[in-house]
């Protein structure tokens, strides 16, 4: 890593408070699968897995690599990998990955491998789509699922699972509920005809706060672990994972009439003590948080950003604040700032976590 001193630190106890509060959410036989795609939302998805493994039931991935990387780290755990292309088919299989199949290109791709292999009961995961468009097959495709999932022994349904379009907006409860009802109805035409009863989930964060009626057999918990509940009442309950801290590498004393950083965006008016932080945009810090947009924590006061953001440093303006280089600089360790840069940077903080590149060392706080 060639810069050890910005830390995105990972709080595990914070994590195991966060899956404990959605754990007090569900009923007893309801199993919990984590979503740990995309690094664990910008963390670190090996170190998040090893956290939480001996309390969650599966973990999921968008792609197949993301999946063969917590196999490589020795998690044992069963991984639905939630996006293959029939590429990734036989690394999933290698991997003891499970694929989620969703439509006839991947389904018909997987039944052939199965078949050739042959694999036994093998286990796989179908999607249907009700009403987010994005990955699913349709109610219509039924009945031609299960004939040919009937002609094969080589796979089995292990789950059968929707995906909420607004789970989180009240004003979409009527959708969403629609979605509930035509995914319940689905699954109930392919239990009459399947011989088995394949598990089924539906909710994602946010539905297992407010469509608690519909967890079925498993919740898929991804941006709750991480702290946000995407509702302030479930925010404050829950606890911030990521904090990330660097430190002041250089303080400038600004005269008044010249500036700071590319462009010369920033003018000083009087005499100004700026101070360079070692973290820019190719980090995640959004250009968007520049010209005083954004700020930083330095012993304990907020320091906005001067200028520009560059690629790899910042400059905040330090002039009232008592410090000196080497001090800490905190860029955000509470859900509250991350909501403030999302909301500057017309975002949401799923994005803003994510963001956060992989030039940034991780480091486990337990
Ligand atoms: C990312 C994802 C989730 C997790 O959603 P959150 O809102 O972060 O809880 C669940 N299911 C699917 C299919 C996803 O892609």
């Amino acid at each position: 890593m060639n810069n050890h001193v910005t830390i995105l630190e990972i709080d595990a106890n914070a994590v195991l408070h966060n899956l404990n509060y959605f754990k007090q959410k569900l009923q007893a036989n309801t199993k919990i699968l984590v979503v740990v795609k995309a690094f664990g939302y910008g963390s670190d998805a090996v170190e998040i897995a090893k956290i939480v493994q001996n309390e969650v039931d599966y973990f999921a991935v968008a792609y197949s690599s993301e999946g063969i990387i917590l196999r490589e780290s020795g998690i044992k755990t069963p991984i639905l990998v939630l996006h293959p292309q029939v590429e990734n088919l036989n690394d999933i299989v290698k991997y003891r990955l499970e694929p989620n199949l969703y439509n006839f290109k991947i389904f018909d791709a997987f039944l052939q491998l199965a078949d050739e292999a042959p694999l036994m009961n093998y286990p796989i995961h179908i999607k249907f789509n009700t009403g987010l468009n994005r990955l699913g097959f349709w109610h219509t495709d039924v009945p031609a699922i299960l004939t040919s999932l009937k002609k094969s022994n080589n796979i089995k349904v292990e789950s059968i699972f929707s995906h909420l379009a607004a789970s989180e907006d009240p004003n979409e409860q009527e959708f969403t509920i629609g979605q509930i009802n035509n995914f319940a109805y689905i699954v109930k035409q392919i239990y009459e005809h399947l011989g088995y009863e394949p598990m089924i989930h539906i909710l994602n964060t946010s539905g297992i706060v407010n469509y608690s009626n519909a967890q079925f057999d498993m919740v898929r918990l991804g941006i709750g672990l991480y702290g946000f509940g995407n509702h302030p009442e479930v925010t404050a309950q829950l606890k911030n994972t990521h904090s990330l801290k660097s430190i002041i590498s250089q303080i400038h004393l600004v005269q008044p009439g010249e500036t700071v950083g590319y462009n010369r965006a920033f003018v000083a008016n009087s005499p100004t003590r700026s101070a360079t932080i070692p973290i820019g945009h190719a980090d995640g810090i959004s250009r968007r948080l520049g010209n005083k947009e954004g700020f930083v924590i330095i012993n304990n006061q907020p320091a906005p950003i001067i200028g520009n953001v560059c690629m790899d440093m910042i400059m905040v303006d330090v002039s009232k604040i008592d410090c000196k280089e080497g001090d800490e600089v905190i860029l955000f360790n509470h859900q509250q700032h991350i909501e403030y840069i999302a909301h500057k940077c017309e975002t949401i903080p799923y994005e803003t976590i994510t963001a956060i590149s992989q030039r940034v060392k991780r480091l486990v706080k337990s």
